[in-house]
């Protein structure tokens, strides 16, 4: 088996003194499994005597690089054999890596017992699996190669699927026939380093290793990273476990639009991790064409959590769907029928659950109890309203709902069977909670309501959706006029547990989950003030 993959914590820093002046850095010298990423000609003072001092604190453990101007280099008057020149000066000392682009002829470089990175890059644009394939022939094939690195620019998701199409090709393939086509023979097969840059390539960094990468890029947490799309080295190894993932680990994965603030990874990841699961959960940043998306990504995939804007749209992916999801007319769980904890190893497929709705009938039922005879009043009549509604008459409680847009609320009233209701009816309704499925209140606009203080009848349970912030404007008003209250954390906590439960067939540990997803929104608070 191959040994776990480096992260690799790329600098931007002006100067060498700049780098060895930072805290940062000076703790990520020499720490096991991180390599540090030296780009020289970033460094305003490079010159022998600074590489050395450098070298000094960060070799071995370093990806040392000095970029052609044709591929993002900084420095247009370094000719290849000035860039050369300090190159061989790394592997004379003994770094892990050196990182030659293809277009810089190597003569007389020797690189001792360092591996040889061989790489492309392009920051404009995707490359489509035609020539990123004759890529990877070409560079493969060359002498001394340990590593075929090919970083692209990426905009949508699907920008990124050759990428995915040749590394699943490279893992199945036996590699030695890779080589055998283009040289006729086979004796070393290097390692593929496949990077799409951008928000929606963040796949291909997470699950480098699992795809036979040696390492991956990483940014700092104190600074910004080199490329688009770089996350920090702590979520890499502390969240995504990225050192402990194997070929064979199950791949999870949510999709939506925006997605870079989801809170998904952090419950899943955390209970994969609390419950010693082999699996990671990966975000992807899906704008359009779900089903474009499942043709290049679903078989890579073992269990799919859906959020806005797809949640109608994934229904079609599915080859069952579960009744309950059928009448509210949305998926937010996309699980394997032959896997997990589903158990039904005749069929094969994906099944399209909703975990919305028993998540809200959950948290109202263990504020309020048994939900048979209460009337329930929910304010929206969008995707959350429609989970809400079916989940909590499921269990025979009466509902009615209010909409800004009347006739959306007339349709899911005919749908689920509720009344519809406005505002100056509020007084004369005789409730037991209501329940805010609107995006009224959620950061960054704190401030906002759907009710006035005025408008809250006394003593009804409030139970807001929204849950970042965790106490919304709403929830704060409710709670001063004495009524009892319940933060919508509870429903997120409780839709990725049963999905996570579906997907692995172990017990969720919810302890750490809610630690974790609290720590997050205390996080994203601080950041907000
Ligand atoms: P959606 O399908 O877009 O529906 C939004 C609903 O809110 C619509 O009924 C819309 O009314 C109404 N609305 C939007 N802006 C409004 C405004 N300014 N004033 C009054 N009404 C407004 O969204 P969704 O999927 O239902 O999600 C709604 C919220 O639920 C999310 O923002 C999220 O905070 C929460 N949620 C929480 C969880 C959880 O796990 N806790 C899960 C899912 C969703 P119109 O029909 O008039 O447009």
């Amino acid at each position: 088996m191959s040994s776990s993959p480096y992260i690799c914590v790329t600098t931007q820093h002006a100067t060498v003194q700049e780098l060895m002046d930072d805290a940062e850095f000076k703790g990520l010298a020499n720490r096991p499994g991180f390599l540090v990423e030296l780009r020289l000609d970033a460094f305003n003072d490079l010159n022998e005597a600074a590489l050395h001092r450098a070298l000094n604190v960060f070799a071995p453990n370093a990806l040392v690089t000095f970029r052609h101007p044709k591929e993002g280099g900084l420095r247009s008057d370094a000719s290849d054999s000035k860039r050369l020149r300090y190159l061989q000066v790394a592997a004379d000392r003994g770094v892990k890596y050196v990182d030659i682009e293809a277009r810089t002829p190597r003569t007389g470089f020797n690189k001792r017992d360092s591996k040889l990175i061989l790489s492309y890059h392009d920051f404009e644009q995707p490359l489509p699996y035609d020539i990123l394939r004759g890529i990877w022939l070409r560079h493969s094939s060359q002498q001394d190669v340990d590593v075929v690195k090919v970083a692209c620019a990426c905009k949508t998701v699907m920008d990124s699927a050759p990428m995915l199409r040749l590394l699943r090709e490279l893992q199945t393939m036996p590699r030695a026939s890779v080589m055998v086509r283009v040289s006729g023979a086979s004796v070393h097969v290097p390692q593929p380093l496949f990077v799409s840059m951008g928000e929606a390539g963040i796949w291909s960094r997470i699950l480098a290793g699992r795809f036979g990468a040696p390492l991956t890029f990483a940014r700092p947490e104190h600074g910004l990273g080199s490329a688009p799309g770089q996350i920090t080295w702590r979520a890499l190894e502390e969240l995504y476990r990225f050192r402990e993932i194997e070929s064979g680990w199950p791949v999870y994965g949510v999709i939506g639009n925006p997605i870079s603030h989801s809170l998904s990874p952090h419950l899943h990841n955390t209970a994969l991790k609390a419950v010693r699961a082999e699996g990671v959960y990966v975000p992807f940043l899906v704008e359009d064409a779900p089903a474009e998306f499942m043709r290049s990504f679903g078989s890579t995939l073992s269990g799919i959590s859906v959020t806005i804007p797809h949640k109608q749209a994934m229904m079609m992916e599915c080859d069952q769907v579960e009744p309950a999801a059928r009448a509210i007319g949305a998926v937010n769980t996309l699980s394997r029928m032959d896997g997990g904890n589903i158990q039904q190893s005749t069929v094969s497929g994906w099944l399209g659950s909703n975990t919305d709705a028993p998540a809200v009938a959950d948290t109202l039922e263990a504020a309020l109890g048994t939900l048979k005879g209460k009337h329930v009043l929910i304010l929206g009549a969008g995707g959350a309203a429609r989970a809400a509604a079916f989940g909590i008459k499921e269990r025979g409680a009466t509902v009615s709902l209010l909409n800004r847009t009347r006739e959306r609320a007339d349709a899911l009233a005919k749908d689920v069977g509720a009344a519809v209701v406005s505002l100056t009816d509020l007084p004369n309704l005789k409730l037991d909670a209501i329940i805010n499925a609107t995006p009224v209140g959620m950061a960054p606009h704190v401030d906002a309501t759907p009710l006035r203080e005025a408008q809250i009848p006394p003593g009804v349970l409030v139970f807001d959706t929204v849950y970042n912030p965790l106490r919304t404007k709403l929830l704060e008003l409710a709670q001063a006029k004495g009524n009892p209250t319940v933060e919508g954390l509870s429903m997120f906590i409780g839709q990725g547990v049963r999905q996570f439960e579906l997907w692995t067939g172990k017990k969720a540990p919810v302890e750490d989950i809610e630690g974790v997803v609290l720590d997050e929104l205390k996080k994203a608070r601080t950041a907000r003030a």
